[in-house]
């Protein structure tokens, strides 16, 4: 799981993120809200943690831009103030949740699991559907009907990551440090070839669902509605 805690108080930057690490999470900190906004509009986190009162652009701007943008990972804002009039601003502009500072570390950990669940299609037992397909990430296993095919980890958490961004491009770069990670030597022709992969698997399937190329741009994982805009 990938975090982005965007915050610009060093030492409670790093305070959270020890006790994140700790916890197994992956975290990156960005110090300032444009620096917040690049690395959150990558798609590449499962939630990021947003301070309000930021350097060169607050967490408002971020989090309303991040949204117009199309980029749908949870948001939890995080603020000093603790104003009921913040907690509705932050609520309004697309937040998931809201901590006030200062917060005990299990009160952080609860709200993120949360999130966490409520995030994407998540059905009950944790599989994630789109169109016609369903896939469990505990099992690999990716069925469509009464079809169904093992994944490969990567592939997996490929097809995860396209799940959780659907409709959105995600771009090689993105994909290559979501799934093979940052100190990777993986390449484009990596993304290809593990693209394709898929796309015979849900071929095999005889899914609806399809991962459309943008070229120069990225991929894009499109069901049964989205086909007449192909
Ligand atoms: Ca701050």
């Amino acid at each position: 799981m990938k975090v982005l805690l965007v915050e610009d108080e060093r030492y409670l930057a790093e305070a959270v993120a020890q006790i994140l690490k700790k916890n197994n999470y992956d975290v990156d900190i960005a110090p300032d809200g444009e620096e917040g906004l690049v690395a959150a509009e990558s798609g590449v986190y499962d939630v990021i943690l947003l301070d309000i009162m930021l350097p060169r652009k607050d967490g408002i701007a971020v989090l309303k831009e991040l949204r117009v943008g199309g980029v749908s990972t949870p948001v939890i804002m995080l603020t000093a103030l603790g104003e009921i009039e913040d907690r509705v601003k932050g609520l309004d502009s697309g937040a998931d949740d809201y901590l006030p500072k200062p917060f005990k570390t299990e009160e952080l950990m609860a709200r993120m699991r949360a999130v966490l669940r409520r995030r994407g299609d998540l059905l009950p037992d944790g599989a994630l559907s789109f169109g016609d397909i369903e896939y469990d990430p505990n099992t690999l296993v990716l069925s469509c009907g009464n079809r169904s095919f093992d994944l490969t980890n990567k592939e997996g958490n490929l097809l995860e990551f396209l799940m959780a961004n659907k409709g959105q491009t995600l771009s090689s770069d993105s994909i290559i440090e979501k799934v093979w990670g940052w100190d990777s030597e993986a390449e484009d022709n990596h993304v290809q070839v593990y693209i394709s992969f898929l796309r015979k698997k849900l071929t095999g399937l005889r899914s609806r669902v399809r991962i459309k190329t943008i070229r120069n741009v990225g991929y894009t994982l499109i069901g049964e509605a989205d086909h007449e805009l192909c």
